[in-house]
């Protein structure tokens, strides 16, 4: 009888993501390889890791050689190594979708064609276009790299136009290289994300809303299923389906979307699992993880129903003691084996419960633990409004 062969996934890009991805993926079988410019990217430590530049071509052939399909961790993977891979192993999302959601513009503008309201913006390229750009959109507003900006870094708000010289010192350098996007300051009432995965199929399910606070443009804290959306889910799911068709997108995507008057507007789409989904790892049936990889190899999809209510803590910069945590029922702790450093995502936590009052509790009771009330405090004022 010969043994049955074991899927390889390769993963381009060996960050925490990655590192998700191979444990949700050893239970169904399928072994990671993940591929990476450092040598110390955290994946590495619980799937084998290959270390080499983008455009290492000898490299990248023998990746290729030894995965059966190749996924990102992150969007911001050289186009060219992403459609050079894709050219030769099946790879999801593809390089399209990646290039889509790698420059704001253009997925601003898809969001728009696809029928989902943004905030108001403008691309920049030059000191006077930036000074036309705010006549027009009007302040506050947000200069924004339109490409390699993630985590609130490429940006720098405007209070009134008195901050354009500011803001033109900040960035213009980048607008050669990376061109700008000015867009209205949005006094959004939420912010909301809806994680989604589309199989080869075209079958598409969304995890229920998760609301999200950021710190810094850092996200700090999640809540899931995010209560109080009255429609929204709907009209998030319709959304998400919507841009994943016209995008033929294969796998897991967040969309991040503002709460404004009621009305979702969108922010940015992930082209991968994200930060906002981690809940679902111990706090839905499926998680993203799961799902990612069930999609990318052509599985069916697991169910993307929450089993309760969650909340997810981010750890940024440096990680807290684990061991208060420990002691709390249905709390989870995620390390990514990364070292400290000011800004750096290096964990995550995730308390689970049956509904609201009861994760109130657990929340405050894992808060108190790690002295977190004022990153915890948001979920509290909402779960005990
Ligand atoms: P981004 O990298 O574009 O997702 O921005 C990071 C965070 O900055 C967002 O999650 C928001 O909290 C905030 N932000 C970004 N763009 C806007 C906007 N146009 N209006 C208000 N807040 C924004």
């Amino acid at each position: 009888m010969s043994a049955r062969r074991q899927p390889v996934l390769g993963v381009l890009g060996g960050g925490q993501l990655a590192r998700m991805l191979a444990l949700a993926a050893a239970p169904l079988g399928v072994k990671t390889v993940a591929f990476d410019v450092a040598a110390d990217a955290c994946a590495g430590q619980v799937a084998p890791l290959r270390v080499a530049a983008w455009d290492d071509h000898a490299a990248l052939e023998a990746f290729a050689r030894e995965v059966d399909a190749v996924t990102f961790d992150f969007e911001n993977v050289p186009a060219a190594t992403a459609q050079w891979l894709a050219e030769r192993v099946p790879a999801a999302p593809n390089p399209q979708a990646l290039a889509v959601a790698q420059d704001r513009l253009s997925e601003k503008t898809l969001f728009r064609d696809c029928g989902l309201d943004t905030p108001a913006f403008m691309p920049v390229a030059t000191r006077e276009a930036l000074d036309f750009a705010l006549g027009a959109i009007g302040a506050p507003a947000i200069l924004k790299t339109r490409r390699l900006g993630y985590d609130g870094k490429g940006q720098f708000r405007l209070r009134t136009p008195a901050d354009a010289d500011a803001a033109w010192d900040a960035l213009g350098a980048a607008a050669a290289e990376h061109g700008l996007i000015l867009e209205a300051f949005v006094p959004f009432e939420r912010e909301l994300s809806v994680l989604a995965v589309r199989g080869q199929g075209g079958e598409l399910r969304t995890w229920p809303l998760t609301r999200n606070w950021h710190v810094d443009g850092v996200l700090s804290l999640s809540l899931a299923p995010a209560p109080d959306i009255d429609g929204l889910q709907e009209q998030a799911a319709a959304h998400a389906r919507t841009l994943a068709e016209r995008l033929d997108y294969v796998g897991v995507f967040a969309l991040e979307l503002f709460v404004k008057d009621g009305r979702l507007l969108g922010n940015e789409m992930a082209p991968r699992v994200h930060n906002s989904g981690h809940w679902t790892i111990e706090g839905a049936v499926a998680s993203q993880f799961e799902n990612h990889v069930r999609a990318v190899l052509g599985l069916p999809l697991g169910d993307t129903a929450a089993r309760g209510a969650s909340a997810m803590f981010n750890w940024i910069g440096e990680l807290p003691d684990p061991v208060p945590l420990l002691r709390v029922a249905d709390a989870h702790w995620h390390d990514y084996g990364k070292a400290p450093r000011a800004g750096r995502k290096v964990g995550h936590a995730t308390v689970c419960a049956d509904g609201a009052g009861q994760l109130a509790a657990r929340v405050e009771e894992v808060a108190l633990a790690l002295g977190r009330l004022p990153q915890a405090q948001p979920a509290l004022d909402v779960l005990r409004g």
